[in-house]
């Protein structure tokens, strides 16, 4: 059964997008590698940066297999320290990540309704001067907040150290000028605002900083290092990548500038997710959020208080009528998540309120009856 995915990604791509994928393309081939070139120039233009100060740099594996990836080959076991700002599992992730690779780090967490502050941040940078990297969330999924990098990317070049930014679901849906934000390292995977399908994770990064980064990596596969050593011969990558869905993503940046670029299509999200708020609120439902912290990606509700509610039945009930909701991740509240994002648009915002209503008035009948 064909329906359209609200949830942050995978999401809901374009018919065009998927049709390059019917197509085998080999690895080796001239015209196959001049494909990843070109996403890699055109990934530093979305970044806002220029090839002079910055790379990027294609890994095979989901957006985790990136942030694994870059945390492990910046961050040197033995001199550097951590620093994680966590308001979410995807920040707490990037410690799980640390542990495993047995980096020193330390994480700082706040609550996940609220945003990661500067001032606690300069705080912690000057208590600690064994901090050398700093890494977080942009837009933390877990809720849907905005976290505000521009601001805490200031801190941290105050500090002098390295800023690693998790821009996985926010990357081509909101405006990150990387270099005048103080980012050293912002990474995103292909089936999130770019619009592709799952299948590898992008890298932004300056130069010099890589540069320094030769046998630092934990593991081989995961070696940014030695990946951009060999990617920046001529495109080729070190192991097979997934081939399909780098045609699809090519495709996929093509249409994104149709579109209007990054500009315009974080318009068509935060128009999808104020009208979202809208009418959800309409139908009762209570927003998670304060709406000053609220990103435009994805969104949170409260289940509705009256003790019916169960979130399988409207699952299904939304399913049936052609769109996906997604489960909520929050520990201390059931909740649930609509993506903002996607081929999506403000018709199919109207229609989910449509089927939202006709769900609940069948429970209202329901209830009445017994
Ligand atoms: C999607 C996402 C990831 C990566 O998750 P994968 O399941 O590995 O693709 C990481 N961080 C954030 C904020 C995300 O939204």
């Amino acid at each position: 059964m064909k329906y359209k995915l609200l949830t942050p990604g995978p999401l809901t791509t374009t018919d065009t997008v998927k049709q390059e994928m019917m197509i085998d393309h080999c690895t080796w081939d001239d015209d196959y590698k001049a494909i990843t070139q070109k996403i890699r120039r055109e990934l530093l233009k979305l970044a806002q940066v220029s090839d002079q100060e910055y790379t990027a740099v294609l890994m095979q594996g989901s957006g985790s297999f990136g942030v694994e990836s870059a945390i492990t080959t910046f961050v040197d076991r033995e001199d550097d320290h951590l620093l994680i700002l966590a308001n979410g599992s995807y920040g707490e992730r990037m410690a799980d990540i640390a542990h495993h690779a047995r980096i020193p780090y330390q994480m700082h967490k706040w609550k996940i309704n609220e945003r990661p502050d500067a001032e606690t941040v300069r705080k912690l940078l000057q208590e600690h001067g064994e901090i050398t990297h700093v890494a977080m969330v942009h837009s933390e999924t877990t809720s849907g907040i905005l976290n505000n990098v521009q601001e805490i990317g200031q801190v941290v070049k105050e500090a002098g150290a390295t800023f690693i930014v998790d821009a996985m679901s926010s990357f081509a849906g909101v405006e990150i000028p990387v270099g005048q934000w103080g980012i050293d390292c912002v990474i995103s995977s292909a089936n999130k605002c770019v619009q592709g399908v799952p299948g590898f994770s992008f890298i932004i990064v300056r130069k010099d900083l890589l540069e320094q980064c030769e046998g630092n990596a934990r593991s081989l596969a995961l070696d940014l290092y030695e990946q951009w050593k060999t990617m920046e011969v001529d495109g080729k990558w070190r192991f097979t990548s997934p081939t399909h869905v780098v045609l699809a993503f090519a495709k996929a940046l093509e249409e994104l500038a149709k579109e209007g670029g990054v500009a315009k299509r974080h318009e068509r999200y935060a128009e999808n997710e104020a009208l979202l708020w809208e009418r959800m609120t309409e139908l009762g439902f209570v927003p998670f959020l304060d709406r000053e912290v609220q990103g435009p990606i994805i969104t949170t509700f409260y289940y509705p208080s009256e003790c019916n509610f169960d979130f399988q039945e409207m699952y299904d009930y939304v399913k049936a009528h052609g769109y996906i909701l997604y489960p909520g991740k929050t520990t201390d509240a059931e909740t649930f998540r609509v993506g903002n994002i996607g081929e999506i648009y403000k018709e199919d915002i109207e229609k989910l309120a449509v089927i939202l209503r006709q769900f609940i008035e069948s429970r209202e009948e329901k209830a009445a009856v017994s």
